[in-house]
């Protein structure tokens, strides 16, 4: 595609349903100058001028590269240089600045310099009305937007850096952008403009935004359409370890990234949906997802865990059940059925479902009817059903466990979630996320995790999957005693040995290398590639140590 074939007033949509402005789909708040002027004054007076610029411009990062994450598709028609234009036409476009570009060099993989000129920048002129001229930068949140544009096209941290500023009596403001590596000496003073006290540095914060931007695109909170209003009531029928909050999800691996683009496409249509995956997969995240974004979504979801109620209460529960139809049934009582209305059902843990159970569920899918237990009544099934199950269906219906005719007709689509251990790419967006959540709720000081920590978080199996992680997250935050979590506040078992210093007087190389090598091939049962994986060397080089230490691979 070509730049000109884009219209840039497309990309937003004035006349949406719920009344606001939206650019592709996601929600936008639009604000006076004015008011952003008045913040801004605010945080200075307020904060110091070193913590509300690094906050500031966090704010213009994540605004640039939200923006860039959702015109991701038409970036990835255009060439590269075509591409920072769009940027510098669409941030012109919001209003803070009118960007003339003046070089671009997208020079490969994590590689961008590029110079501007910003006419007229809002920062600039407020600045200097509000405090005077004559600071060599004012402007921001607008640098924070193109750092946070050309980080998310490029893949890598950019940042940018005026050389002129009309606050300080320049006709305009003059920038340069460039990649880490293009900075050079200087990248680490840059960084730390951005840098607030007790933090590493601004690259840990552009994760926290990518995740973000990641969780508000996947979830479409950001989108806040009328379909995921809070109307929507969700009712969980708890089993024993269960929480009725959703998993949180941190989105960043292309497995996960396709699995949610296909849900959505299955949502709108009136198909039963079968959801497999380990327990702790997020199982019912993705059907809450589903349900949101189909038409069902202002009417409840319910869920129910299959496995957590015996047969009689199971059936009561989903069917409901009129007065007198056992001993204790003193009044009538709605099933779930009923509860769901026209909304979605979630029947989790589907393959526990005892036999006799299937036989009733299936009669009432196929004919969209049911009575409650102990009432001749006709009532209309009219909920979707999205089942889900951590069991292999397939192989339940081979042992006859499970119906064959109930399998199909559940299965109508599949979607199958990956376990952590297959999309180790997510753990550090999810640990930092898990990280922060509960840093914040118990007012932890907890702020980053240690490498060594890191390492044992990317090495374990999880075979409890995200919310194992989750709980580990959670616990080490909790125990932690400084800002960095590190490898002895995790709980042994993740902690393993890998994340371990050699211990005292053994710095025998050897030794240590082959006592690693040896903990790896164990934790991952013998597989080279994951071991290798997390040994951090090539496959290759791990099957030379092993033969040079005489190890077995089994
Ligand atoms: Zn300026």
């Amino acid at each position: 595609m070509k730049l000109h074939d884009i219209h840039l007033l497309d990309l937003f949509d004035v006349g949406t349903e719920q009344g606001w402005l939206s650019m592709r789909q996601q929600r936008m708040v639009v604000h006076s100058a004015a008011a952003v002027s008045i913040m801004r004054a605010q945080l200075i007076r307020s904060l110091g001028q070193d913590a509300a610029r690094a906050i500031v411009f966090r704010w213009g990062f994540a605004q640039g590269y939200f923006d860039a994450m959702m015109c991701s598709d038409h970036l990835a028609s255009l060439q590269p240089v075509d591409r920072f234009v769009f940027g510098c036409t669409l941030h012109t476009m919001e209003g803070m600045v009118r960007v003339a570009p003046k070089v671009i060099e997208a020079k490969g993989p994590g590689k961008l310099h590029m110079e501007a000129n910003w006419w007229h920048c809002a920062e600039a002129d407020d600045h200097a009305r509000v405090f005077g001229a004559g600071m060599t930068s004012s402007c921001w949140a607008t640098l924070g937007y193109a750092s946070g544009f050309g980080t998310y096209v490029i893949g890598a941290l950019i940042l940018f850096e005026e050389v002129a500023c009309r606050c300080s009596g320049a006709q305009c403001c003059s920038v340069v952008g460039n990649d880490l590596d293009g900075w050079g000496d200087r990248a680490a003073e840059i960084e730390a403009r951005y840098t607030l006290a007790g933090e590493t540095s601004f690259s840990q914060q552009w994760k926290e935004i990518h995740a973000e931007c990641e969780h508000a695109r996947a979830i479409g909170t950001a989108a806040a359409s009328a379909k995921s209003a809070p109307t929507a009531t969700v009712t969980t029928v708890n089993g024993p370890d269960r929480t009725t909050a959703p998993l949180n999800f941190v989105v960043c691996s292309q497995a996960m990234t396709d699995l949610l683009v296909l849900a959505e496409r299955v949502a709108p249509l009136e198909m039963n949906v079968l959801i497999e995956g380990e327990s702790g997969t997020g199982k019912e995240f993705l059907a809450r997802f589903i349900h949101e974004k189909s038409m069902r979504g202002d009417a409840p979801m319910v869920a129910i865990n299959c496995a957590a109620l015996t047969e009689g209460l199971l059936e009561s529960e989903l069917f409901g059940h009129a007065r007198g139809a056992f001993t204790g049934a003193v009044r009538d009582k709605p099933g779930l059925f009923e509860h769901a209305g026209r909304g979605t059902i979630l029947l989790d843990e589907i393959g526990e479902m005892p036999l006799c159970l299937q036989a009733k569920l299936l009669r009432a899918l196929e004919s969209r009817e049911f009575r409650r237990v102990g009432s001749e009544k006709v009532l209309r099934l009219d909920a979707r059903v999205v089942a889900s199950t951590n069991r292999d269906l397939r192989q339940q219906v081979q042992t006859g466990a499970f119906r064959e005719d109930l399998f199909y007709r559940l299965g109508g689509f599949v979607l199958t979630i990956p376990p952590l251990r297959e999309r180790r790419e997510e753990i550090p967006a999810l640990a930092h996320y898990f990280l922060h959540s509960t840093a914040r709720r118990w007012n932890k000081g907890v702020q980053t995790i240690s490498p060594g920590a890191m390492r044992c978080l990317m090495s374990y199996s999880w075979p409890g999957n995200v919310r194992e992680l989750q709980h580990a997250i959670e616990r080490a935050t909790v125990v932690a005693s400084q800002s960095v979590l590190t490898v002895k506040d995790l709980n042994p078992e993740v902690a393993g040995r890998l994340g371990d210093p050699a211990p005292d007087g053994d710095l025998d190389v050897e030794a240590n290398e082959r006592q690693l090598i040896e903990e790896a091939l164990r934790r991952y049962h013998g597989n080279r590639k994951e071991a290798a994986a997390a040994l951090r060397i090539s496959p290759v080089t791990l099957w030379r140590r092993v033969r040079k230490y005489g190890l077995s691979l089994s």
